[in-house]
């Protein structure tokens, strides 16, 4: 395994500087960007999501929030409306969590890197971002495009996803760093990652590594990097009772730590098996609100979302209630303000299907 050798390793960190002051093309808005507080909104933005959608939801957190006095000082329910659509709504709750922390302790960002760390919702990826972007401080940034490029050119078999793997990541990433610019090459490595050595088919023929490269030279590409874990999915099937009352509808917000905490949600009918359209409005809940007769009754097509570990698959049923009623902790409001709270994607998927709600 070459990944012991010094010329190596020296011939890879030079090479991999030398690439991006030749193709740093990738261009997003907070590249270059020296201001810690927009650098960790861009990289918390990322966490979960492709550039391409990020993008706009940066441009609009840094002009709704320009520091990070205004995000601290912002109300939680407009912050989560502009997330909305993001999904991982956790990342969107510790952004604020973490800015009232930083704005009560001073309103200064921090600047070593154990309390960037220390902040919730940040992760050893995001806090060698932070110090390394806006304070040029000698910390590699390993996530999984680094690791894939890592693992490929130097051959390295053990898992990347493992404990061992990653620490083995985390030391030769750091012994590659070039420490008088470690900005640049941490973005050298993400951007390398993202545009040359791609997950499936990088790009090796036109690659300033490959007459190095252990995986091209050894036909080990698609065999690396190796990985332990296959993410599995589980199924929920989620029913929503879309109750209205003259001009409102009953909703709450979802508090329990669960997908889409602190999103809101009709009537949920969640079941632990899918069900027929008469299985479903034979549901108590149903029969009691919406009974056979009641012709306001429309049952939607089938809607599903994928996220990271769950498929959620469901349908929606409207019904006009014909009296103001008590509904558990579901609470009637009007329909103009519905706008202004942030519902989950798979209701959003839902309410776009409609021309009016
Ligand atoms: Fe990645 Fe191919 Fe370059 Fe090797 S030659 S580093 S596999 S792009």
């Amino acid at each position: 395994m070459p990944v012991n050798n010094k010329t190596v390793k020296q011939y890879f960190s030079q090479k991999i500087v030398e690439w991006h002051k030749k193709h740093n093309k990738r261009k997003m808005p907070w590249k270059e960007e020296k201001d810690p507080y927009k650098i960790w909104l861009s990289e918390i933005i990322l966490q979960q999501t492709r550039v391409e959608q990020g993008t706009a939801y940066y441009n609009r957190f840094v002009n709704q929030y320009p520091t990070v006095k205004h995000l601290a000082e912002a109300k939680d329910e407009e912050v989560f409306k502009l997330w909305e659509g993001l999904g991982y709504y956790a990342r969107c709750k510790n952004l604020l969590a973490s800015a009232r922390f930083i704005n009560k302790n001073g309103g200064i960002f921090p600047q070593k890197y154990e309390d960037v760390l220390a902040l919730k919702g940040v992760g050893n990826y995001t806090a060698a971002a932070i110090v390394s972007f806006a304070y040029n401080q000698p910390y590699a940034v390993v996530d999984g495009n680094v690791s894939r490029v890592l693992a490929r050119f130097f051959g390295i078999k053990t898992a990347i996803d493992g404990t061992a793997g990653k620490k083995l990541m985390h030391s030769l990433a750091h012994e590659l760093l070039n420490k008088k610019q470690p900005g640049k090459f941490n973005q050298a490595m993400m951007d390398f990652g993202a545009t040359i050595c791609k997950p499936k088919l990088p790009l090796c023929a036109s690659c300033l590594l490959q007459s190095k490269c252990f995986a091209l030279k050894h036909h080990k590409i698609n065999e690396l990097p190796v990985k332990e874990k296959k993410t599995t999915l589980t199924n929920r099937w989620m029913y929503y009772l879309i109750a209205t009352y003259k001009n409102g509808v009953y909703i709450h917000k979802r508090t329990a730590k669960d997908i889409w905490q602190n999103l809101h949600e009709f009537i949920l009918i969640e079941s632990g098996k899918k069900l027929s359209e008469p299985q479903l409005l034979q549901h108590p809940l149903i029969k009691k609100f919406a009974p056979g007769s009641n012709p306001a009754l429309k049952v939607s097509k089938e809607f599903s979302q994928k996220l990271s570990h769950q498929r959620v698959t469901g349908k929606f049923i409207q019904v006009t209630l014909l009296k103001k009623t008590t509904i558990g902790d579901y609470e009637w409001v009007p329909k103009k303000s519905i706008k202004d709270k942030a519902f989950t994607g798979f209701i959003n998927q839902y309410l776009k299907s409609l021309k009016t709600l």
